[in-house]
């Protein structure tokens, strides 16, 4: 039976320091104009793409790091520190990895991994959502019908993450009313861009609809078997899952470290408003929310890591890291009291990006639907 060590590995560190320097030096300062702007800057993913961030979880032989899911947590809670926008985009690089790796055939990964790991930088998307389908991921319509040896597919997926703009997208469509997993490509006939979301939080972070206009795809692009899309997709949100839990530690963490500098230095009524209670245990709650909230997107990365069922796990991460982050923020605007609300201080923006991290990759309802469906069948962590 293993111990359970809270020590990271030399490799770990390393990546997690060189996550952190790149928060620094290349997302913080570009944050606040991105956001305003609601464009990712040019440029920046071919040089997170230039020192391996696009590319960590890639395994090795398709030209990546090769780095497991707590690693992947690591650095994705140090993106967010510095941008949970900009972090967006660049993990989502990584979208079409693991349904690739655990459905797709060599010829696949050969196919597209190594282009995904490219030191260019490689837009990619993964698309499940439709204007009638987003928690209920079931529900979708998008059609595809086999034609030759080709499919056609069509529907417009919305809400999605590079969508219209990626040059890698696996897409889901109902094949003889089974979903079905498809992956297509920039330029592909039939594929274009759909409207571009104008959104509150996470804005520099692409969210574009994808039309699918009989949108014709070589047969070998079906991903998987005919009819297991559904289980691609929640073997997806299983592996996602964890990663925007760390991405909602990050945006805390930011959160915490910003008011308490701020409660350290501000005086009101002659003293450091740290000094006051109703100021310091705020700070305090945050405190263990950020730390609470890293152990549990740890143990779901854990899990993953030792091949086991991670559902539940990621369910826990997720909901209580995203909350925590929307708690954690909103206490560090009032901390700040009126400079919290302007855009001179990150937090507001931090606060706008924790709402959103509430609702990407299942609602915090939708976490709490699936940790309740475990408690109702029962459940024990187990291998494969
Ligand atoms: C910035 C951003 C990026 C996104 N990126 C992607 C992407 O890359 N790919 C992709 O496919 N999708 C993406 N999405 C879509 C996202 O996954 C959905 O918005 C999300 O799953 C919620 O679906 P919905 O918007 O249709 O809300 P709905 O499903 O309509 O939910 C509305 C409300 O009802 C609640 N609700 C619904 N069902 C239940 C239930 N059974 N029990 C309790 N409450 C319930 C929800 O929690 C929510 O509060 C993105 C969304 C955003 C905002």
């Amino acid at each position: 039976m293993p111990g359970i060590s809270f020590t990271p590995t030399e490799e770990q560190v390393a990546l997690q320091q060189l996550a952190h320097e790149f928060a620094e030096r290349e997302l913080r300062p570009l944050a606040a104009e991105a956001d305003r702007t609601g464009a990712f800057p040019d440029g920046l993913l071919a040089r997170a793409a230039a020192v391996g961030l696009t590319s960590y979880a890639i395994p090795e032989a398709y030209g990546g790091g090769g780095v497991g899911a707590v690693t992947s947590a690591l650095v994705s809670e140090e993106l967010s520190w510095g941008d949970a926008a900009l972090a967006a985009t660049i993990g989502a690089t990584m979208f079409p990895v693991r349904p690739l790796l655990a459905f797709g055939t060599e010829e696949q990964r050969r196919r597209w991994l190594p282009r995904l790991a490219s030191p260019g930088g490689c837009l990619a998307a993964i698309a499940f959502t439709e204007a009638e389908a987003g928690s209920d991921v079931a529900g979708m319509r998008a059609t595809a019908v086999r034609d030759g040896d080709a499919f056609v597919l069509e529907g417009e997926k919305m809400y999605i993450t590079n969508g219209g703009a990626a040059e890698i997208t696996v897409v889901f469509a109902r094949l003889d009313d089974a979903v079905t997993a498809f992956v297509i490509e920039a330029g592909d006939p039939g594929v274009r861009a759909g409207r571009v979301e104008d959104k509150l939080g996470l804005r520099a972070s692409h969210t574009g609809s994808l039309v699918l206009d009989g949108a014709r795809i070589p047969a070998d692009r079906l991903l998987g078997a005919e009819g297991e899309g559904f289980l691609i997709a929640m073997d997806f949100f299983e592996h996602s899952r964890p990663q925007v839990a760390a991405s909602a530690v990050g945006v805390a963490r930011a959160a915490l470290e910003h008011a308490t500098a701020y409660a350290r230095e501000r005086e009101a009524f002659g003293r450091p408003i740290i000094s006051r209670q109703g100021v310091s245990f705020k700070l305090a709650d945050a405190a263990i929310a950020v730390e609470a909230a890293r152990l549990l997107t740890w143990r779901a990365a854990a899990a993953l890591d030792a091949g086991h069922d991670a559902g539940l796990l990621g369910s826990y991460a997720k909901a209580f890291a995203a909350d925590a982050a929307m708690r954690v923020t909103t206490d560090a605007v009032q901390v700040l009291g009126g400079a919290g609300v302007m855009r001179d201080h990150p937090v507001e923006r931090w606060l706008r990006d924790a709402k959103v991290l509430q609702i990407v990759e299942g609602t915090s309802e939708i976490q709490r639907q699936v940790i309740a469906t475990y408690l109702t069948q029962g459940w024990d962590e187990r291998p494969r």
